[in-house]
């Protein structure tokens, strides 16, 4: 499968050709190869997604058949894409290592060690959560070593976002926590539901997992949001999926996954909201997630609030592969 790809070789005419002008043309079956290394790739047309209120359409891609790979030197090839953000700007061994021929790992809790320091001055505001004054940020003026594993784990995530499944990219890139091994579902979810049940699941066991996570989906819209103790944050809500199963007692289970930023991150935040503006919706962002399950006896629903906070735009990746119109309303 590897990497979604919007541009392709048509070979009936040998011209490039988009995604979305395949898709006009209805050209599913049709052949087409990689403009870089010539592999032959296979047309998906645009698809649905039901959302608990509405239908969206999915971005028509090509993609190569699988157990192939795209040449070793083509910028689809997805070891080679690892391997480009393994090497720059600055080689990071302790965050990302080489582990056999076709594999390196990262080892996340490096990311959570990162993502416990205070963000940098002008990186999202103040550095203090609890707004203690200057005094107190002072000292955080010349920190901020680590903000490079984090740019790091973006760019990791980032490819992952532009491939279809966690299995396109498992056996390029093995996860380690500590002495563990992350499995790839454990690690990446969304934008389907079943993995954010999945992820309400295993963060409510006993022992709830200490590593970090990815999240995928639509924002739907924010909200300004009280905090208890004084202060406001931001709570940036996901499309809620529709769903039609029900357990065996008769209650459907919806996930509602929210991204949270305290309004003290004020770069944050306006970023956020102008792509939002920009109907530049769909997200992907890491960090840790919080999970609990709250019933509506009325309604027969089980929701699964899920949510993050997030306090750098390291953490988050805002983009635009739908057509324009579905997300402008
Ligand atoms: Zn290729």
């Amino acid at each position: 499968m590897g990497v979604k790809i919007e541009i392709a070789i048509y070979s009936e005419t040998g011209k490039p050709m988009s995604n979305l002008k395949a898709n006009e043309q209805e050209l599913n079956g049709k052949n087409f190869t990689c403009p870089y290394c010539s592999k032959g790739l296979i047309f998906r047309k645009s698809g649905k997604r039901k959302l608990e209120n509405r239908t969206i359409d999915i971005s028509p891609y090509f993609y190569l058949e699988k157990g192939i790979e795209h040449g070793p030197g083509c910028r689809y090839n997805t070891f080679g894409q690892i391997e480009i953000i393994a090497r720059q700007p600055l080689a990071l061994t302790d965050f990302m290592e080489k582990k056999k021929e076709n594999q390196m790992a990262i080892r996340l809790q490096v990311v959570k060690k990162a993502m416990a320091e205070p963000p940098e001055d002008g990186e999202g505001g103040t550095a203090d959560p609890k707004g203690k004054g200057d005094a107190q940020n002072k000292k955080y003026k010349n920190s901020g070593s680590m903000a490079p594993y984090l740019s790091r784990m973006k760019d990791i995530m980032v490819l992952r976002s532009r491939m279809e499944e966690n299995k396109d990219i498992k056996k390029y890139l093995k996860l380690e926590y500590g002495k563990k091994t992350i499995s790839w579902d454990k690690f990446y979810f969304g934008p389907e539901y079943k993995g954010f049940l999945e992820l309400s699941k295993y963060f409510r066991n006993k022992q709830a997992p200490k590593h970090p996570v990815c999240v995928e989906g639509i924002i739907k819209e924010y909200k300004k949001v009280q905090k208890k103790r004084g202060g406001y944050f931001y709570s940036f809500l996901l499309e809620k999926p529709f769903i039609e199963d029900t357990d065996t007692e008769g209650y459907h289970h919806i996930p509602s996954v929210s991204l949270n930023i305290d309004a003290e991150h004020e770069r944050l935040v306006n970023y956020m909201k102008d792509n939002y503006q920009k109907h530049v919706k769909q997200v992907v962002a890491y960090g840790d997630p919080y999970a609990e399950v709250k019933p509506s006896e009325a309604q027969k629903i089980k929701y699964h609030n899920i949510s993050i906070w997030i306090n750098r735009t390291a953490q988050v990746h805002l983009f635009n592969d739908v057509f324009t119109q579905l997300l402008g309303e």
